[in-house]
């Protein structure tokens, strides 16, 4: 229960207001966030227990080879994780992930990629199938692998996967999340063909919590490495994320990582990230589950009463949520009568006093998503909605007389 009362005391706590003078000095102004745990909108808001153990971390030098070391082992052991590894975001995680698949931990390869790159290496192919290409997938480029793709862009046969897997294949990548599954083989296929070439996969499961049984879930079934954002659901340092799986490979990950001065020096980890995702983590995990899903369903059920009752306007509650997660949002729909465009209504939010930035979903529909409000901020979101409706309302009635 102790996570409602933190949550009801706002979950960045004192902070915050000291956080908003700051914004505004510079003429910049704070942000509702009813969209997503997105990077640009600073991600999530730490929880003060992460805000303290980022404080304390800052007070004292350490052994960073040690810290990486005692962190990562409390990590996997709260995680049910063989090893895990603290880097700069799930970004960092695929880079590091992919280094570690090229070269393994020997520092001969990484002495050849450095000085000639991944190509100079036997395996530097990372197979993905088409309809896993996604945005963050350049950095798998960055640590210099080739992308092969398998299959189309609307499904994969196994045959395909098989045939895309050859000797000069160091990994494979596998976007984990429901809304990714649509046409893809499942993780248990993958894992058993790129298992039989003796080949590792690289889950990347960024946004995947909630539910938070996925800590352990994809490297119980299997998978080698899963990338997970620290900034996100887990609310830690917005520039953390952790690697999990397998002792080896993440042996291999170190290698090539901060406090190293080899290639992945540029996304290195401080001490205050290492001991606020470790505190992240723990605060994940304590979390009363239930109680935050609860509180978002009553958040979307006031929407759903409050905005559905708008002349022209139907609210339902929709899942699942922005990166496939079982967290419910409200679908504001806007009868094409009123004349309004979904895109009218976010770009007025967003120019609000208090600006508030929101997801559209097709011309005439947008999404309000509970998960990053602070307490309060659910009746303000409401508030500014229902004006941006009525003010639009009027122009378009204006313009068609
Ligand atoms: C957010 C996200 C990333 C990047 O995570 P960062 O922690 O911001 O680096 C990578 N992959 C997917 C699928 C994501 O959703």
């Amino acid at each position: 229960m102790t996570a409602v009362v933190d949550r009801a005391a706002g979950v960045a706590g004192a902070p915050t207001a000291a956080t908003h003078d700051t914004y505004e000095a510079l003429g910049i102004r704070r942000v509702i966030n009813a969209n997503a745990a997105l990077t640009r909108l600073g991600g999530s808001l730490m929880p003060s227990p992460v805000l303290d153990a980022m404080r304390r971390a800052a007070g004292a030098f350490v052994d960073m080879h040690a810290l990486q070391v005692g962190v990562s082992a409390e990590i996997a052991r709260l995680t049910r994780n063989e090893a895990a590894f603290v880097c700069a975001g799930a970004s960092a995680g695929l880079v590091l992930s992919a280094l570690a698949c090229i070269t393994g931990d020997d520092l001969r390869s990484v002495a050849r990629l450095i000085d000639h790159g991944a190509a100079a290496l036997p395996r530097h192919e990372v197979v993905v199938q088409c309809v896993h290409r996604n945005p963050y997938d350049p950095a798998l480029r960055l640590a210099g692998a080739r992308i092969v793709q398998a299959g189309n862009a609307l499904q994969t046969f196994e045959w395909e996967l098989a045939a895309a897997i050859t000797e000069r294949t160091a990994a494979v990548l596998y976007l984990a999340g429901p809304r990714f599954a649509a046409g893809a083989l499942p993780l248990e296929t993958v894992l058993r063909v790129a298992h039989a070439a003796g080949v590792p996969v690289v889950v990347d499961a960024a946004a995947q919590l909630p539910p938070v049984e996925n800590l352990w879930r994809f490297t119980e079934m299997g998978a080698d490495l899963v990338v997970f954002s620290g900034g996100k659901a887990l609310r830690g340092p917005q520039a953390s994320g952790v690697v999990l799986g397998r002792a080896a490979l993440v042996e291999a990950i170190r290698v090539h990582a901060s406090p190293h001065q080899r290639l992945a020096r540029a996304m290195k980890t401080g001490k205050e990230e290492m001991m606020g995702l470790l505190a992240a983590v723990r605060w994940y995990l304590a979390q009363d589950h239930a109680a935050v899903a609860a509180r978002n369903d009553s958040t979307v059920a006031g929407w759903v009463a409050s905005l559905g009752s708008l002349a022209g306007v139907t609210v339902r509650r929709d899942l699942p949520g922005e990166a496939g997660q079982p967290v419910p949002r409200a679908l504001v729909t806007l009868d094409p009568s009123l004349g309004i465009l979904s895109a009218a209504v976010q770009a007025v939010l967003l120019t609000g006093d208090p600006a508030i930035d929101i997801a559209t979903a097709g011309p005439y529909s947008l999404f309000l998503n509970p998960e990053w409000l602070e307490p309060g901020e659910e009746t303000v979101v409401a508030t500014q909605v229902a004006a941006a409706i009525r003010v639009l309302t009027r122009r378009s009635g204006s313009a068609s007389r």
